[in-house]
């Protein structure tokens, strides 16, 4: 190499490289997934970008990915045709995270193995998995357009420092090889090579290339002669256009694993072609676990965006709102242009057509799992309702459909999970109830211990114990479910519809004017404290309770405000 120069990796790559090769090293073979995966990405990034410069083709438009291995010398190496990198992307991509909440991620990580694997592979293990089987990594990579002396060459073993150095590479693309660690040999093995990509990759719509068995690679054997002897390993056709009686549930989630960078397993999916006026193939997926950084406001969101199958953006996220985030997934269009950009994207019509669709299918796939798989749903509850929670405000069209996937705690069990559907409560209504209530307070306890429910308990009219930050303000905009109107038993005057007797009126009236003295006088004594006192039936036992004004600003809330300095 000329110009070779060393560098030291960003803190937190070395950070990651050992707690990676620690805790993931009983999945180790995923590195293979990761590496075709990157090539896959690296071979649709130069399709895209010749949609607008042929000449980054270089004359050879074939893109596939091949696969070699040379027992002897333990190695095993994975080359793509793509967009290939330049000096600055090599030093930029391989030797430093670019993810957002990168530092506070890693602070997270425990040290324990099986708590780790799991964080590790929300937050995507990528290029550097490589290091849990390799002792040297080396990428030899140019630049699809750039002249063959603009090649680089990258190196590393993985502890703290890489070198870069310029090489002449006359094919575009990029070309890795991993010198694997003592006890690592058995991946040189083409039988293993092919297992794992039918395995990982399968899916993978660039064909992944391997020689074929009964004539092993050489060593410096030439290109060209190799070419002759090529199989493809991988079916090679993107997973979202093949139907969906084709396709089993190992391939799904091996899909999901490749666009989502999760580890894990997705919970559920749904895969749909639609033709007509507008056309369009999608295929989205609720993970099972929440990402890392679901409550960054920045966060990386929105779906891969194909057009007539052709790749064109990642992060699209101009096809499903906001409280809708943690969706991964694809959609293929022909009803959009492939010289589309994310400014272009703002203004079609299309876009807002398609992002009304995948919203219902989405809001569609939640009230299934809810319906076929009660486990399931809980779970998915436990993970993403707070992000549900979002969206009655922002998405009014649908509001009754997410409504019906809301969960809550309620004095029905008396218990802290949140299992109780709105659809459930008004089944279990009293005769002549009208409203839904609900208490909202700092914690489950406290809600479920407030004085205010002792005339509900005494009714047995159950009421939505809530609890968690968001709660107060989504109440607010709620509205009605089922024609009931909801009620914060803590505000104003409480109104028990018909569920409340002549008798119990004519005997509140009574107490009311038996103490008419002392309301009067605790008014006058408290007068610049509260806004009125009077008697109430609200209570069963405590003596007494705060109440706070109908259009008041609840308890909850004026902590927020009053934690934020107003
Ligand atoms: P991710 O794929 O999630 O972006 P990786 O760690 O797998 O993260 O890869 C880091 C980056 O390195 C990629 O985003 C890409 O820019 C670059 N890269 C990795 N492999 C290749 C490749 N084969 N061709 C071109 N760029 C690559
Ligand atoms: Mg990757």
């Amino acid at each position: 190499d000329t110009q070779k120069e060393t560098l030291g990796f960003q803190t937190e790559v070395k950070q990651l490289l050992n707690l990676m090769i620690h805790s993931l090293y009983s999945n180790k073979e995923i590195f293979l997934r990761e590496l075709i995966s990157n090539a896959s990405d690296a071979s649709e990034k130069l399709r895209f970008e010749a949609l607008h410069n042929d000449a980054l083709y270089e004359g050879n438009p074939d893109l596939d990915i091949r696969i070699e291995f040379d027992k002897n010398a333990g190695t095993v190496s994975i080359e793509d045709r793509g967009i290939g990198m330049n000096r600055q992307d090599v030093i930029e991509h391989l030797g430093t995270i670019a993810k957002s909440g990168t530092a506070s991620f890693l602070s997270n990580l425990t040290g324990d193995q099986a708590k780790d694997s799991q964080l590790i592979g929300q937050f995507g293990v990528g290029f550097y998995s490589a290091f849990i089987v390799a002792e040297r990594v080396d990428v030899y990579t140019r630049r699809a357009g750039e002249p063959a002396e603009n090649g680089v060459h990258w190196s590393s073993a993985g502890e703290g420092e890489f070198t870069v150095g310029s090489i002449n590479k006359t094919t575009r693309g990029t070309r890795i090889v991993l010198k694997l660690k003592e006890g690592e040999e058995e991946f040189a093995d083409g039988w293993r090579l092919r297992s794992l990509v039918r395995k990982y990759s399968d899916h993978i719509s660039i064909p992944v290339k391997m020689l074929k068995e009964e004539q092993p690679a050489e060593e410096g054997e030439e290109q060209t002669e190799q070419k002759a002897e090529l199989e493809s390993v991988n079916s090679a056709t993107a997973l979202w256009t093949r139907s969906k009686s084709d396709l089993t549930d190992e391939e799904y989630q091996e899909f999901y694993k490749h666009i989502s960078h999760d580890f894990a397993d997705a919970l559920t999916w749904s895969h749909n072609k639609v033709e007509g006026n507008l056309e369009y193939t999608s295929l989205l997926y609720v993970p099972e676990n929440a990402p890392y950084d679901l409550w960054n406001r920045e966060a990386p969101r929105g779906l891969k965006l194909y057009v007539q199958r052709v790749f064109i953006m990642d992060q699209a996220d101009q096809f499903l709102p906001l409280y809708l985030r943690f969706i991964k997934g694809v959609v293929d269009s022909n009803n959009l242009s492939l010289n589309v950009s994310r400014e272009i994207l703002q203004k079609d019509p299309n876009v807002d057509k398609l992002r009304s669709a995948l919203t219902k299918r989405v809001l569609d796939m939640l009230s299934k799992l809810a319906k076929n798989d009660a486990d399931k749903y809980a779970k998915f509850w436990t993970t993403f309702g707070q992000v549900i929670k979002e969206g009655p405000a922002e998405d009014y069209a649908n509001r009754d459909k997410i409504l019906k996937l809301l969960r809550f705690a309620s004095t029905h069990s008396g218990n802290a999970e949140q299992n109780v559907s709105l659809e459930d409560y008004v089944t279990r209504m009293k005769e002549g109830q009208k409203k839904i209530y609900y208490i909202v307070a700092d914690s489950f306890n406290t809600a479920k211990n407030s004085p205010h429910l002792e005339i509900f308990r005494k009714k047995e009219i159950e009421v939505l114990l809530l609890s968690e930050r968001i709660d107060e303000w989504m109440m607010g905009q709620l509205f009605d479910f089922d024609g009931h109107s909801f009620q914060d038993i803590t505000k104003g005057e409480l109104d028990l519809g018909e569920t409340e007797s002549e008798e119990d009126k004519k005997k509140l009236e009574e107490v009311a004017k038996e103490h008419e003295g002392l309301v009067e006088r605790l008014n006058k004594v408290l007068a610049d404290r509260v806004d009125s006192i009077r008697i109430t039936h609200r209570l069963t036992e405590s003596p007494a309770c705060l109440v706070i004004g109908d259009y008041d600003m609840g308890l909850q809330m004026r902590r927020i405000m009053e934690a934020a300095g107003q």
